[in-house]
């Protein structure tokens, strides 16, 4: 077999089929740049498909396009996840389809189930080894993501703790009084889920960067619940910051 036998090879090889990665690949076809592959280890929108039950994003998608403004949500800014959904609060499947609606509306070159599992610097390109074979590009765009990467042991005891991306349904964690370490995103949507189903919470937080952990920030983080919905449910007497 001939080398050029044992490799593809492309211009552009994105890493990450999530919103990061099929962004750049709309953006990047737009430009002009059709030599590209996408590759996943899991599928399109893995990380969203892997979301507990009931978590939302928190930035709400407008029903907008119509009126010419860009649904937040959107990767690609003629597209809405509002408009394919019909729902203002995506959750995770619903928003794995949208992204696989995405794929197929530009016929974007992704292939599944390839795991990146080393790359070279070659004098001219990447050499990329996958748990399918070699790819030879010129240009890789990482967006692997943090979903399946997640900060688990950061601290002496957390394996005490079940990490928000290993939890499927908020409803079936058994207690009544939750400490939730983290005020970002997922902990916020924790936070509601949990108060929303009656439970005790309280939120630690070292302030994530450009935030200030307090009541006024966790109703604005949480506002693709609607801020009414937010505010009432952080509001209860039965959650603590
Ligand atoms: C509760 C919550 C609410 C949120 N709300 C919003 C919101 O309203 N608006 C917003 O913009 N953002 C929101 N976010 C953040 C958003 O979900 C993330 O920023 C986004 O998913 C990151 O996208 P990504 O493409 O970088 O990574 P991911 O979506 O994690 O995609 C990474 C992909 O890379 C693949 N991968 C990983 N390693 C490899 C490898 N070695 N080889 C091949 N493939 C690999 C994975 O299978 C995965 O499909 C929210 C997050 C949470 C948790």
């Amino acid at each position: 077999m001939t080398e050029t036998a044992q490799f593809e090879q492309t211009k552009v090889l994105i890493v990450g089929a999530g919103p990061a990665g099929l962004g750049v690949s709309v953006a990047l076809k737009q430009a002009g740049v059709g030599d590209q592959i996408v590759v996943d280890s899991r599928e399109v929108g893995a990380a969203f498909r892997s979301w507990p039950k009931g978590m939302a994003l928190l930035t709400p998608s407008f029903f907008s396009n119509a009126f010419g403004l860009t649904d937040l949500n959107a990767i690609d800014p003629i597209t809405s996840p509002a408009d394919f959904l019909k729902t203002q609060h995506p959750q995770g499947v619903g928003y794995a389809n949208y992204l696989q609606a995405v794929v197929q509306h530009h016929s974007l070159p992704v292939q599944s189930g390839v795991a990146v599992i080393a790359v070279k610097k070659e004098s001219s390109a990447f050499r990329v080894t996958t748990s399918k074979g070699s790819i030879k590009a010129d240009y890789i765009v990482w967006a692997a993501g943090q979903f399946f990467h997640p900060r688990d042991r950061d601290f002496p005891g957390a394996e005490h703790a079940v990490h928000s991306s290993k939890v499927e349904d908020w409803s079936k964690l058994e207690g009544d009084n939750f400490t939730i370490i983290g005020g970002y995103e997922s902990g916020v949507d924790a936070a509601l889920n949990l108060v929303n189903r009656g439970k005790s919470v309280r939120l630690i937080s070292r302030g994530e960067r450009g935030h200030q952990t307090t009541l006024t920030h966790l109703n604005h983080s949480a506002l693709g619940h609607s801020t009414a919905c937010a505010r009432c449910s952080l509001t209860q007497k039965n959650f603590h910051c």
